[in-house]
């Protein structure tokens, strides 16, 4: 909102049109909250102090992603993001994972857990369903009590899955032409002339389906392949992974990373990443040039259904059935049984960028910048589909989308239906050619996956690790700068509870933004405050969080 000289307003002597467009007080405040970078859209949430008993109703951030939601929510998660680019990309120590041993209460509540599941068993054999219902009933209430004392990874379900269907060596992926090292136990790059430690930028584009304008769209629509670029767009996550897969095995070491998938003006998405370490860029265009993703689903060439004559569900046959017919349409197993070869084969484009670049550089954050830059905005939105878009542009990502509309995103995808195969696990609920996937919606342009894809030994710390780090971070300096902030340590713990909105102790939102405003204004000048009190400047590696935290 632009701030302008303060003019007194005689409201009483405006026409109604002037009055209407007086900025309403609630929208003052909503810019007010933005300018402050206090979330414009928070939850009252009551807040109860369990040592001291004091409730209090405060605003908690709504936490999105999106700017167009929330801008102030929008750049601090990215920001948190760059934080985790910038702590991982040129590591110089193997990030240490380290699990703790398993407590005597684990444990007990492993063991216990182990006797049911053998109960179980006996009582399934015995056919009593009634005492396998009451003990599936313990073993659920054990996982909670098992998930709470901290007890990670995969608990073995009472009824275990299907197998899955065996395939044969002909469907099998193809090893790609690439040599094979032993792949190290290392994820660190190397160091060069004794103190240079260069890791890599790349970028990684899908293949041409036609020539497109400046804008992205097609030069000529009837000519560019929108199927393919479709389908591309919808296994372009497999892809990158089986690209991770083959660098590892190829050049010798546990390469990690942290990338980012954008939509290009033309629709299609691409990669950009950030890895730690340096490869050399032959041998990255070789790995590049070398994978593929076969995806081996049925053919889905030629739709069989269109709206008007559609497969309709028949109780008795449990399942989908041809609507003149009569006869049940193949099952997702059967349909699978036949193939002969893949319904679709993704690869790289002819671009592949490699850049090495020098930790603690201007380039550096520039590129950590670049990688992030997106991240806030929809997918749409990044491909410039904005209110600024052409027509041209606008039509050529309609092509798209048609496309996508038609084009199975998972084997459960009720859009199979419109070729006349049944989705794995069909039920009757499913509508035939309507699927909730974010792939079909318009603003995905196919993209369904995750934005952002980071390796699990990249910093070792999940975003919530790297969002208690810079709260540490902030108290330690408050600490050495002799500052008491305002909310103690020793406050808490607390209680949380969601209130009713009819509850009289709430207050209206802009009462609980003009809240939140003061808070920020408080901690700033605290912040501000413990900055100026310690002179000597915070230890290199939390320069990173010292930046991030001021903005
Ligand atoms: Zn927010
Ligand atoms: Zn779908």
């Amino acid at each position: 909102m632009d701030t302008t000289e303060p003019i007194s307003l005689d409201a009483a002597r405006m026409t109604r049109e002037q009055r209407a467009a007086l900025p309403l007080s609630a929208e003052v405040i909503q810019a007010m909250a933005e300018q402050h970078g206090v979330c414009t859209r928070p939850l009252a949430m009551r807040r109860i102090d369990t040592t001291t008993g004091r409730v209090e109703v405060v605003p908690v951030p709504c936490g999105s992603t999106r700017e167009d939601q929330c801008r102030p929510c929008a750049e601090k998660a990215r920001r948190l993001r760059m934080a985790q680019c910038r702590q991982g990309w040129h590591l110089d120590h193997e990030p240490v994972i380290e699990r703790a041993t398993p407590t005597e209460a684990q444990e007990v509540l492993m063991a216990t857990r182990a006797d049911l599941a053998a109960a179980y068993a006996e009582c399934q054999t015995d056919g009593d369903q009634a005492a396998c219902e009451q003990i599936a009933e313990s073993v659920a209430e054990l996982d909670t009590e098992l998930r709470a004392a901290g007890v990670r990874g995969r608990l073995t379900p009472l009824d275990p899955p299907p197998q899955p269907v065996k395939r044969s060596t002909r469907r099998r992926q193809d090893a790609p032409d690439l040599p094979r090292r032993p792949v190290e136990h290392r994820t660190i790059g190397r160091v060069f002339a004794g103190r240079y430690r260069p890791s890599t930028f790349l970028t990684l584009t899908l293949d041409s389906y036609g020539r497109v304008d400046s804008d992205g769209a097609a030069v000529d629509p009837d000519r560019y392949d929108y199927r393919r670029a479709a389908r591309d767009a919808i296994h372009f996550p497999a892809l990158v992974d089986r690209f991770w897969q083959n660098t590892r095995r190829c050049v010798g070491w546990e390469v990690q990373y942290f990338g980012t998938v954008e939509p290009q003006k033309r629709g299609a998405p691409h990669f950009h990443a950030a890895i730690r370490g340096a490869i050399p860029r032959a041998e990255l265009r070789a790995i590049t040039a070398a994978t593929y993703h076969q995806v081996w689903w049925p053919n889905h060439d030629h739709v069989v259904y269109t709206d008007g004559r559609l497969p309709v569900w028949d109780i008795r046959a449990k399942g989908f059935t041809d609507p003149d017919t009569g006869k049940p349409l193949p099952t997702w197993e059967q349909a699978c049984e036949e193939l002969a070869e893949p319904a679709h084969v993704v690869r790289f484009g002819q671009q592949v960028h490699v850049k090495g670049v020098l930790g603690g550089t201007e380039e550096a954050g520039r590129h950590i910048g670049y990688l992030t830059k997106y991240l806030t905005k929809s997918v749409g939105q990044a491909a410039g589909l904005d209110e600024h878009a052409t027509d041209r542009h606008r039509d050529h990502a309609a092509r798209l989308h048609a496309e996508l509309r038609v084009t199975p995103c998972s084997p459960r995808c009720a859009v199979w239906l419109l070729y006349g195969i049944q989705p794995h696990g069909v039920r009757h609920s499913m509508t035939p050619g309507r699927c909730k996937g974010k792939a079909h919606q318009p603003e995905h342009l196919g993209i369904a996956g995750r934005r952002v894809l980071v390796s699990r030994k990249w910093s070792n710390k999940t975003l919530e690790d790297h969002r208690a780090e810079r709260t540490k971070f902030v108290r330690q300096l408050l600490e050495r700068a002799g500052i008491q902030p305002a909310q103690g340590v020793e406050d808490g713990p607390y209680l949380w509870e969601r209130p009713a909105p009819t509850d009289p102790d709430i207050p209206p939102r802009p009462l609980l933004l003009l809240h939140a405003i003061a808070e920020r204004q408080r901690w700033k000048a605290e912040y501000t405050a413990a900055q100026l009190a310690t002179s000597n400047p915070p230890p290199n590696q939390n320069r990173s969080a010292t930046t991030d935290q001021a903005a």
